[in-house]
């Protein structure tokens, strides 16, 4: 889609300012910022003496959430830690024993929330039967992964499911690991998501360099393989399903990490209890692939590591672009987490609140061409329904426009913003229309990156 698409009459077209033609006539060369396609050497750490499993919120409106568990009792590797209304939720990972339930930071942002401290006394134990992935039905599968604690996130109707099985951004090759490690189970993987989705066209896509040997393992599946370039932002989710989508259809893409946890609780009967985390130095730099039990905290990730963080250094989980920034070492690994990184003090320029100065740059950077000056101007003083007209919708969230901002302004938070406002607004028009209004819910924390690289 073109820039003037997104910026209808003379005042939304992005301007070319000073420091954008001095950029050009300086030739400034544009940044490129490659994908790893070696993954790091992968280390096992052993499970700390608690795990935290966090449940969720208590204090969002709904079906109410509580543990089902007490302190001092034994609980076997599936059975619910937890309720909502009368629905079980979170599976133990592991046979242990319960040390207490607090309240603990929430890995994935927002306010904190109710966790189950887990002495763990197995690693990886059955829980269930396994299932034949091809000839279990769906309905079965599906009960199996709820039992199980695997949510996959697949819409209503996708024709086309993609299993992501590259990193999304430098330094991370948690993805990688998994897929050379045991690339048939890759495509089973696949092949199970398409057929919980009732898709039609099962896709593994693939950093380009490794296609060929990937195509070998799965010929005869009857899987497409996606060759992805190894440069950020191609492997982002988003890039991934444009890369996919004809017209008419509905992609589902899912990482391969979440695909793997599926099919282990299918043909092996187990609850994920573990994941592969990349840890990463300040300049976005893998320090190794770590397999982790689920539930580690983060400081006992970094502790066993040997990495030691410092006062006023940040913890990010996730890469240089996207990632979030954690306030505490206590919030632990969940299904979600799939790099951790530390940022040693000083390394960035926090962000500012300086108004743009119309150099162009983010314009310049963006992959698809959107003007994300304006897109933040709006964003920033609530005119969030302007933003649609200017490629809101388009925007495939890789951060390259705060990266280049000599400003600083952080771009990323006010485009996640509006789009959350935007997609609120749209689900009360819904409610409006389908009868009397819901209570109100407790927004979802927006993903709020704070390391980006500076240019300075
Ligand atoms: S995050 Fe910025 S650079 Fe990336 S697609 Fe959106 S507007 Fe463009
Ligand atoms: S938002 Fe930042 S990068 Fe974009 S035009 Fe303004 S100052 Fe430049």
């Amino acid at each position: 889609m073109t820039t003037a698409a997104h910026a209808p009459g003379a005042t939304g077209r992005p301007r070319l300012g000073l420091f954008r033609l001095l950029r050009r006539l300086l030739a400034v060369p544009e940044a490129r910022y490659p994908l790893a396609v070696e993954p790091a050497p992968l280390t096992e750490l052993p499970a700390p003496d608690t795990l935290a499993i966090f449940l969720g919120r208590s204090d969002v409106s709904g079906p109410r959430l509580s543990p089902s568990v007490t302190a001092d009792q034994e609980v076997a590797a599936g059975q619910p830690l937890g309720t909502v209304g009368d629905l079980p939720i979170v599976p133990s990972p592991t046979a242990g024993r319960i040390a207490g339930v607090k309240q603990a930071p929430d890995v994935r942002g927002g306010k904190p929330g109710l966790a189950v401290l887990l002495e763990p006394a197995g690693n990886g134990d059955t829980a269930f039967a396994p299932l034949d992935p091809s000839c279990a039905s769906v309905d079965d599968l599906r009960v199996r992964l709820r039992k199980a604690g695997v949510q996959l996130e697949l819409p209503e109707a996708a024709d086309t499911v993609v299993v992501l099985a590259a990193d999304p951004e430098p330094g991370i090759t948690a993805a990688l690991s998994l897929l050379l490690d045991d690339p048939s189970a890759a495509a089973r993987a696949t092949l199970l998501v398409a057929r919980l989705a009732g898709a039609d066209r099962p896709v593994l896509a693939v950093l380009e360099a490794r296609a060929a040997a990937i195509r070998m393992a799965a010929a005869g599946a009857g899987i497409e393989i996606l060759p992805l370039a190894a440069e950020y932002p191609a492997t982002l989710p988003e890039a991934v399903a444009r890369r996919v989508r004809v017209k008419g259809a509905r992609p589902a893409v899912i990482p391969l990490a979440r695909a793997l946890a599926a099919l282990g609780a299918v043909e092996l009967g187990r609850v994920p209890s573990s994941r592969v985390v990349t840890i990463l130095d300040s300049s976005g730099a893998s320090i190794g692939n770590f397999r982790v039990s689920m539930g580690t905290r983060l400081g006992d990730v970094f502790a066993a590591a040997g990495v030691e963080p410092e006062p006023g250094d940040k913890i990010v989980t996730g890469g240089l672009f996207r990632g979030l920034a954690q306030y505490s070492l206590d919030a632990a690994v969940d299904a979600t987490v799939d790099a951790l990184m530390l940022i040693k003090k000083g390394t960035f320029r926090d962000w500012s609140d300086e108004p743009c100065v119309n150099c162009g740059w983010c314009l310049d950077v963006c992959p698809e061409k959107l003007p994300a000056h304006q897109l933040t101007r709006f964003a920033e003083f609530s005119l969030f329904d302007r933003t649609p007209d200017y490629g809101l919708d388009d925007c495939i969230e890789c951060g390259l426009c705060a990266t280049v901002c000599p400003a600083r302004r952080p771009i990323l938070q006010h485009i996640r913003l509006a789009k959350r406002e935007i997609a609120a607004t749209a689900a009360i028009v819904a409610d409006d229309t389908a009868g009397p209004t819901p209570a109100p819910r407790e927004p979802d924390p927006i993903a709020v990156p704070v390391a980006t690289v500076t240019k300075d």
